[in-house]
């Protein structure tokens, strides 16, 4: 394969709201694990959407709903294709990551009897805990926790010691989202499988970073959110595999996702469609395909390697300030560095960088869990980009240490 030269010069160009200031100073966005940024090629294909072809899909017999239906289904395609899923309708249009592990964790509610065991990771996002609270709640399941050690990495000899017949599901994010940590994956999928127990991997924080390939990965579920990956909010997948989601029930009813109706008796579509009900976010699903074209042009190995370097850069230059720690050093990290000083209180640093024009994420990340492992109230996360750079590293650097002569 030829590799793209990578400019990031031109990268830049192609996202208009690096160009604004913040409080009189040129914008630094490091709060890219909490959302991303959208390049022009992406807002342009909503501003089509919107002026040309907006219409209800899967419906109407006129021109512009078949339009919007095509494209719809094409960027299903696309995602089908990114994450290397056997077919596309393995492939779920939802609201996002959140939506996903919702509908998977309801689906179970009718395949968990009492005493049947979860697992999940200790470095999980709320989104990733709550809804299997709930399910715990709804069946008598009992939830078990795969623990980690200081470097912020799973102790996967503690996994393997929690896994036995009783175990039917097990969770776990492919990058955790406090600590950047790339888990596993493929030893944790491994070992459930030989138990019989499916495995969800929420690859919210991963998906922009790294390329999911669900079938060489074996994974049962996989979900990722399109506003991470330089795509719009509120769309994203579900991926599972056809004979999961032809086992779950569906998770809401309404138009869409029927074959037929009568007050006697309901039959549902086919998959995909027996989980979409209602009217998607079309404009979304469509922007969404567009954003993995943007991404794909650039190339994932490229992007992986550029943001390293950011990583390792931004690692060693905030470590040489004094009395700053960082939390999560595992050997294989994605571009997220969570620190405090001392103890200063991370919302304070957040608000002086902000006067600066630099954006970063301060408190627990949605991952509380994690900062009571750590015993502080949370951190300040900065997290890195393929069109972020070494200069605007340089800035957070001198913001840090501007921010620690005024606090401490
Ligand atoms: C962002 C994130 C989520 C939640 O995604 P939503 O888009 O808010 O639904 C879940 N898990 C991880 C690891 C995340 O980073």
């Amino acid at each position: 394969m030829i590799q793209t030269s990578f400019n990031i010069d031109k990268i830049r160009k192609d996202f208009p709201i690096l160009n604004r200031e913040v409080n009189g100073k040129p914008l630094v966005y490091f709060d890219n694990a909490a959302t991303s940024q959208t390049p022009k090629q992406v807002i342009d294909v909503i501003v089509d959407y919107y002026s040309n072809y907006n219409a209800n899909i899967h419906r109407g017999v006129h021109t512009l709903s078949q339009e919007a239906t095509d494209k719809y289904e094409q960027a299903r395609l696309k995602i089908q294709k990114h994450f290397n899923a056997a077919s596309s309708d393995e492939i779920i249009f939802t609201s996002g990551t959140t939506h996903s592990i919702n509908m998977v964790a309801n689906g179970f509610s009718s395949l968990l009897k009492k005493e049947d065991e979860i697992i999940v990771s200790a470095m999980e996002h709320h989104s990733n805990i709550v809804p299997w609270q709930m399910l715990c709640e709804r069946t008598g399941a009992i939830l078990k926790v795969i623990p980690m050690n200081q470097e912020g990495e799973l102790i996967l000899e503690e996994y393997y010691k929690l896994l036995s017949d009783k175990t039917k599901l097990v969770f776990c994010n492919h990058v955790s989202n406090a600590l950047g940590t790339v888990n596993p994956i493929k030893e944790i999928i491994e070992a459930a499988h030989n138990i019989d127990a499916a495995v969800l991997i929420d690859g919210a924080q991963a998906a922009p970073h790294i390329r999911a390939d669900v079938q060489e990965l074996d994974v049962d579920f996989y979900t990722v959110s399109a506003h991470k990956m330089c795509g719009p909010t509120g769309v994203g997948i579900l991926y599972g595999k056809e004979e999961w989601l032809n086992k779950l029930p569906p998770y809401q009813g309404g138009g869409e996702m029927i074959a037929e109706v009568t007050f006697e008796k309901t039959t549902y579509a086919e998959l995909p469609h027996k989980f979409e009900a209602g009217t998607p976010n079309i404009c979304g699903g469509i922007a969404f395909g567009a954003a993995l074209d943007y991404m794909n042009a650039i190339g994932f190995e490229v992007i992986a390697q550029y943001e390293n370097e950011l990583l390792e850069y931004a690692t060693q230059e905030l470590l040489s300030i004094e009395g700053l720690r960082i939390y999560g050093t595992a050997a294989h990290k994605t571009a997220v560095i969570s620190f405090n000083i001392e103890d200063i209180h991370p919302y304070d640093i957040g608000s002086i960088l902000d006067k600066l024009g630099i954006a970063v994420r301060t408190g627990h990340h949605c991952a509380q869990p994690v900062m009571d492992f750590f015993k502080i109230p949370g951190t300040v996360r900065a997290s890195f980009n393929f069109y972020n750079t070494k200069e605007e590293i340089a800035i957070l650097v001198e913001g840090v240490k501007r921010a620690k002569s005024m606090l401490l």
